[in-house]
């Protein structure tokens, strides 16, 4: 089953709001088994958007609309499929004596002009909008179908919860998806691409890829007519994937880095502590996203000077002599707020945020050092971007360096 979506309203083509509905709408139809082709948005325009309609009826089997079901003069998606399909609208007594009602329970008369909203054509059937006053519409005619839902995202959300998507899923014949999230950190989405080409052609299963701020992730997907169908002809894409993709794989679906840095931290009764230059505290802030994290993490300081990082316990001749942006300062912070909380691991981050150089290093150029006490290892990296994505990146790069420690960990 093709599908398109039809985003209405003009203040979306003005910038004033986002396109929230087309999203959320996008990312449910795989689970049903539709595939979707084209997302347009149109302003509250009557010829345009019988043009639209026309169009989108011409080329796919489902049109989801949200937008222009109010009851103002410029609101016309009514009008619009209408129009489109030829037909007049018709007040049905029925639904004016409902919406009457609910202006009623509210204490107002209903303006006038809200009787549109109680309008059909003979190939359409209102779908109940307990969550405001304009129902919706769903039209069926020559084998295609509009759902057309109200704008603002709680109607809209709650309306294809509860009335639209069971009646796709009736339609759909039972087409069923299965699909996994596989999250990688370290590599670009050029080289992700070039690892996984044999696979990518594969069209069932699919594979995604996608630029995340925790690194590259990759959606494998398998439809099929029932569940465990889809799940045996997943795993086996799975499987490559992580094959191909080693030791760069860090979870899947839902997992963060933080969640599961705390829970090996927890599992082996270990605790954390963290000092940061560059990131200006954004780990110590993420690792503390979890509930419970107070579990194991000790503390961090965030030394941003290096008067703070001699004060914090780096040996101020290791900065006057390798810069503050290097491996040795690096190795002695997570050495220093290890020992200074009393923390069984200490991670010290130190780089360039940019946007200009500092001694010498480029923005991007980032040391993270981790030290168990064991031993301290180092790692360079270098991501160039933006300040924000450099913090950002340094951060995560953080919880994955450390993610793997404890996993190798006994
Ligand atoms: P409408 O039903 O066109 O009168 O839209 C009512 C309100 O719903 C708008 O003013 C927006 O706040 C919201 N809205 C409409 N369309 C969208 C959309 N595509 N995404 C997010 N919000 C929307
Ligand atoms: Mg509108």
């Amino acid at each position: 089953m093709k599908a398109e979506i039809i985003s209405i309203g003009t203040e979306l083509l003005m910038g004033q709001i986002v396109d929230t509905n087309a999203a959320y709408l996008a990312g449910q139809l795989p689970a049903l088994g539709v595939d979707l082709y084209f997302i347009s948005q149109v302003g509250d325009n009557l010829g345009r958007l019988a043009d639209a309609f026309t169009r989108a009826l011409a080329r796919s089997d489902v049109v989801l609309t949200s937008g222009g079901l109010g009851p103002t003069e410029d609101d016309v998606t009514r009008e619009s499929i209408a129009a489109a399909l030829g037909e007049t609208m018709v007040v049905q007594p029925e639904l004016e004596r409902h919406l009457r009602a609910f202006f009623t329970r509210r204490g107002t008369g209903m303006p006038e002009r809200n009787v549109k909203q109680a309008t059909l054509i003979p190939s359409a059937t209102a779908i109940p909008n307990p969550k405001g006053t304009a129902p919706g519409w769903w039209v069926e005619k020559n084998g295609r179908i509009i759902a057309a839902m109200p704008g603002p995202p709680r109607e809209m959300t709650y309306m294809w919860e509860n009335e639209v998507a069971p009646r796709l899923r009736k339609l759909t014949g039972g087409v069923t998806i299965a699909s996994r999230l596989v999250k990688t950190f370290g590599i670009g989405e050029g080289k992700v691409d070039e690892m996984l080409s044999p696979l990518l052609k594969s069209n069932n299963p699919s594979i995604g890829v996608y630029a995340k701020p925790d690194g590259i992730h990759l959606r494998v997907t398998a439809k099929a007519a029932t569940q465990s169908e889809a799940e045996a002809l997943l795993q086996p894409m799975v499987e490559k994937v992580l094959a191909t993709m080693g030791e760069t794989v860090w979870g899947f679906d839902g997992d963060t880095l933080e969640t599961s840095v705390g829970a090996l931290l927890k599992a082996k009764g270990l605790t954390l502590a963290t000092m940061e230059s560059c990131t200006g505290g954004l780990l110590a802030s993420v690792i503390t996203d979890v509930p419970g994290s107070s579990d194991y993490f000790k503390g961090g300081v965030v030394s941003y000077t290096n008067e703070v990082k001699a004060a914090s316990g780096v040996d101020a001749k290791l900065i006057a002599e390798h810069g503050a942006v290097s491996e040795q300062v690096a190795r002695a912070m997570a050495a220093a707020v290890r020992t200074r909380c009393g923390a069984d691991i200490g991670v010290g981050v130190t780089g360039v945020a940019g946007p200009s150089e500092m001694e010498g290093k480029r923005p991007g150029t980032v040391f993270i050092a981790i030290d168990d006490g064991r031993a301290a290892r180092v790692f360079p990296t270098f991501w160039p971007g933006e300040r924000s994505v450099i913090k950002r990146r340094a951060t995560t790069s953080a919880l994955f360096h450390l993610k793997k420690l404890l996993e190798g960990r006994a």
